[in-house]
């Protein structure tokens, strides 16, 4: 009680409470919630967790906290969806400072208004600070990058409860470690993002979406090669196989000045050839898991040229039928299998991957029933540094642990 007490004398009244099973962060149900509503209440909730000794898991809007490894322990779930302004839009410089709990898709709205975009696109509804924390990306990564790439300033509450903040608002930064590309990817482990800042790019005038249905897997990885090897700069290039052995289709996504997108287009329908077509709107499945909330969920990183050995080696899953969808453009791609699939295929499924893809790529489990019982994020390069990196930061172990690779 004590503890809730002093929470609500940090956020308001109306913003600590206990939480409640719809509070639980894969299966672990914390004891309280705390929306705190700037970075100093956020350091002020952080060091009365430190003075408690409780564990603190940051969530956005939680559209993906069940991804991950789920919680060793959580005491207290810090929502951060009360920092949700957007501080500076200097649209002439082209760069925002932007609070964490802010709505990607919000942010987005106010920057189109004045003709910009952060240009990432992962599927909608998480924060920034969610995204940052995942690296969550969508198609636009092929061009841009993801979000690693597009964020030159930080500003986070150590699990102690100290703000630091790195980087700045030019996009040539101060000398020292890039600590905001430590952050991003962290999933929460290192401290809470508070505030971010990115560079923006100006919103394309004019957009093709080039679409060709692809037979199998050798004609996808011969087509990818083709388009990357040309000169047309494609801002994404996406395949979506909804059924196994069934068809796939590829869709490439080209941005630019009205006066060259039509040409590009068309170079690139002779290039991809067969029933390859040009139109303006991207396909349904643009942009989105190829999965539900309920379902077991991996995602795959590989070299882009082994393109042909990664489907392969994913229709031959033992009976399990995979629905497929991802940048093929960049070698990511999500697969998605029903809840309810055997555990002990999907275990051997992600052996295979794991073995194909040595020593470059990695099978993640993102998402799976407990019964699934394997490591979800297999082999990390440099786990033992890691682990120094997480005890400096966080040396008590108390933000979101268990939850990163290696049961950090
Ligand atoms: C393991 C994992 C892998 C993912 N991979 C992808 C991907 O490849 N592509 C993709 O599009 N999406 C991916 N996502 C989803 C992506 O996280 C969501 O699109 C985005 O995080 C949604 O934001 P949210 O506000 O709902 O975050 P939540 O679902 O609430 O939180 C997501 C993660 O970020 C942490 N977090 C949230 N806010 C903060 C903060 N302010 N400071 C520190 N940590 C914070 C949470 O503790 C949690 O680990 C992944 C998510 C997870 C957990």
């Amino acid at each position: 009680m004590a503890v809730l007490a002093g929470l609500a004398a940090i956020c308001g009244a109306g913003n600590a409470r206990e939480a409640g099973p719809h509070d639980a962060v894969a299966g672990v149900t914390p004891k309280y919630v705390a929306a705190p509503g700037c970075t100093e209440e956020v350091a002020a909730v952080l060091r009365l967790a430190a003075d408690q000794a409780l564990t603190v898991v940051p969530r956005g809007t939680g559209t993906k906290l069940a991804w991950g490894a789920p919680p060793r322990s959580v005491d207290l779930v810090l929502d951060t969806t009360r920092l949700a302004r957007v501080v500076e839009h200097a649209a002439g410089d082209l760069v925002v400072v932007v609070e964490a709990g802010t709505r990607l898709d919000t942010l987005q709205e106010t920057l189109a208004a004045h003709g910009q975009r952060l240009a990432l696109d992962p599927p909608s509804g998480g924060t920034v600070g969610g995204t940052v924390a995942a690296n969550a990306a969508g198609p636009l990564r092929l061009l841009y990058g993801t979000a690693r790439d597009l964020l030159i300033g930080v500003t986070v509450v150590r699990a102690d409860g100290v703000v630091a903040r790195a980087g700045g608002k030019v996009v040539k930064n101060v000398a020292g470690y890039d600590l905001g590309k430590l952050f991003t990817g962290s999933y929460g482990t290192l401290g809470v993002i508070t505030q971010a800042v990115f560079r923006l790019h100006p919103l394309p005038a004019a957009r093709a979406y080039v679409t060709r249905t692809v037979a199998d897997a050798a004609e996808a990885s011969r087509l990818v090669q083709a388009v990357l090897r040309s000169q047309l700069v494609p801002a994404a290039l996406e395949l979506d196989l909804p059924r196994p052995g069934g068809p796939a289709t590829l869709v490439v996504l080209l941005e630019g000045a009205p006066a060259g997108v039509p040409a590009r287009a068309e170079t690139l329908v002779a290039l991809l050839g067969g029933d390859a077509r040009a139109g303006e709107e991207a396909p349904p499945w643009w942009g989105r898991h190829p999965f539900g909330p309920d379902d077991i969920t991996l995602k795959i990183a590989y070299p882009i040229a082994d393109l042909e050995a990664v489907m392969t080696a994913l229709a031959g899953a033992g009976g399990l039928e995979p629905t497929l969808r991802g940048s093929v453009g960049t070698g990511v791609l999500h697969a998605g299998l029903p809840g309810d699939a055997d555990p002990a295929a999907v275990a051997r499924l992600l052996g295979t991957l794991r073995q194909a893809l040595r020593p470059w790529g990695s099978a993640i489990l993102l998402q799976a029933p407990p019964a699934v019982a394997v490591d979800r994020w297999g082999d990390v390069p440099a786990l033992a540094l890691m682990r120094r990196v997480k005890t400096q930061f966080d040396p008590a172990h108390r933000l979101s642990p268990g939850r990163f690779v290696g049961g950090i």
